[in-house]
Parts: C-alpha cells; structure tokens; sequence
C-alpha cells in the first residue's frame, strides 16, 4: 500500500488550528484508508490531542524525530521507548535537521536502529544538496547516505522501513525534481537497500517522493513505477491541499 505522509514541520503554532487542520485532513482521509497509507506528523507537543482526533479512524500518528536511546540523561531529548505509545511511525534524518542541527550519517543510522528495536515505523531521509546535483554527484551521496543510515538494519525490519528520497534543493522552494531524475535515484536506492539487507526483504521498503509535492504535481510522482508514495511538507499544513494529494494517490494505485 502507498503511504502519503505530512510533515508539519514546527507548524501550527497553537493546539486549536493543529486540531482544525487534522480534522480538515481527516475528513478526506478516513475515505481512502483501504487503499493509501496516511500519516500525521505533528510537532512532539500536539501528539497527543491529535491523536486523539485520529484514534480508530486509521490514519497513523508519527513524530518528526527521535532520540538513539531509551532513557537517561539526554535533556531536551525524545525517545522510542516513550513514542512507542503514541505513534506508529517516526521520521529520522530529516535534511532540515541534518543542516541546522549537524545530524550526521551515525546519528541517522543509531536513531533509525533504536526505532526499529521500539517497534515503530521509521521514515529515513536522504537527498542530495544542490551543488551535488549540479556538480552530477547525486547518486553517490545518496548511495552512501543510504549505506551509512542502513548499516544497523536487517532483512526484518523491511516491512516497517521507509527510505524518503528527498533532493534538498527541492525541499520547500517549489523547484519539485524532474520526474525522471526521481525515478533514477530512486531505482539506485532500491539497489543499494538490496545490497545492505538483500534483494527480496529489499522489496518490501517503501520508497517515497519528498520535495514541494503538491496536489498538482503529486501524480507525476505516484505514478513512477517504483514510487510508493510522497512525504509533504509545506502542501500538508493546507488540509483541502493535503486531502487531495491523498486521494489522487488512492486513484492511481487503485488502476494499478
Ligand atoms: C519535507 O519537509 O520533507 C518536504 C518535502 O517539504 P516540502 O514539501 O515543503 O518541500
């Protein structure tokens, strides 16, 4: 199944429009539960009262980041021990956080053993930054990004593992990839997953599109026969606008 997933980033500001927007997004969702994935992600704060909102209606609560261990003297720190609870899923790695936060390959890969370990659905993410694009190096910082954020991973965590293919420079400036470009990175990511945890259990991770998706540009990607869906960024705080990219992915997949 496609999985569609908002990241709200450090958005909204207050409890009321996070609930305003969940139920906007839920409304819609709930419809194509049996045919798209859907996942929330608001910031660690709104988790609970969001969901709240989302109990039994089968779109999944996940957090934005987590922490490698389970407990101790960590401040400021969240970890998969406590999210566990809460959510199904986590996104680690997140180029926002490696660039303000200096996350390096070793944080990503320690962060994305420890969720597996906590039973929570992990969404890595890698991309390339603009000069590596232009400069034609995007295949190799990808492929070693994957390498290093695998490297504690096994062929049993394939069914809760996600690889986000996200090029930076495409991350909230409207400039979304060329669809072909996608598509070969994306071929190149399922390779070098199949290397690190073998070709069949390779199969089963999803492999989504991030990078100013929006509900006018979505089905280029959920199309590309190795897509399994998007993670949206600046497109998910808008629930009509998050709705639909939902729904045009549920109608590609169901012609599949
Ligand atoms: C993201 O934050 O992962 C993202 C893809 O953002 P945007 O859709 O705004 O480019």
């Amino acid at each position: 199944m496609p999985l569609v997933a908002a990241n709200w980033k450090m958005n909204p500001t207050n409890e009321d429009d996070a609930l305003d927007l969940v139920r906007g997004v839920l409304s819609v969702a709930r419809g194509h539960a049996d045919r798209v994935e859907v996942a929330i992600f608001p910031p660690f704060v709104w988790l609970s009262s969001v969901g709240a909102v989302l109990a039994e209606s089968g779109v999944k609560l996940g957090a934005q980041d987590t922490f490698w261990e389970m407990s101790g003297a960590y401040t400021g720190e969240v970890s998969p021990a406590m999210l566990k609870g809460w959510c199904q899923w986590v996104i680690v790695g997140h180029s926002e956080r490696r660039l303000y936060l200096g996350e390096t390959d070793e944080m990503v890969a320690k962060k994305t053993a420890a969720a597996l370990s906590s039973e929570l659905g992990v969404i890595m993410c890698v991309g390339e930054l603009a000069d590596h694009y232009d400069a034609g190096t995007s295949d190799q910082v990808v492929s070693a990004q994957v390498k290093a954020g695998l490297a504690n991973c096994s062929a049993d965590d394939s069914a809760r593992l996600v690889i986000a293919y996200e090029p930076v420079w495409a991350i909230g400036t409207g400039k979304n990839a060329d669809p072909e470009h996608a598509y070969k990175t994306m071929r190149l990511i399922r390779r070098v997953v199949g290397e690190m945890i073998g070709a069949g259990a390779a199969r089963k991770v999803r492999i989504l599109y991030g990078g100013s998706v929006n509900s006018k540009n979505v089905q280029q990607y959920v199309e590309l026969p190795l897509c399994d869906g998007a993670l949206v960024g600046g497109a998910s705080l808008n629930a009509e606008d998050f709705a639909q990219i939902v729904k045009v992915t549920a109608e590609v997949y169901g012609h599949r």
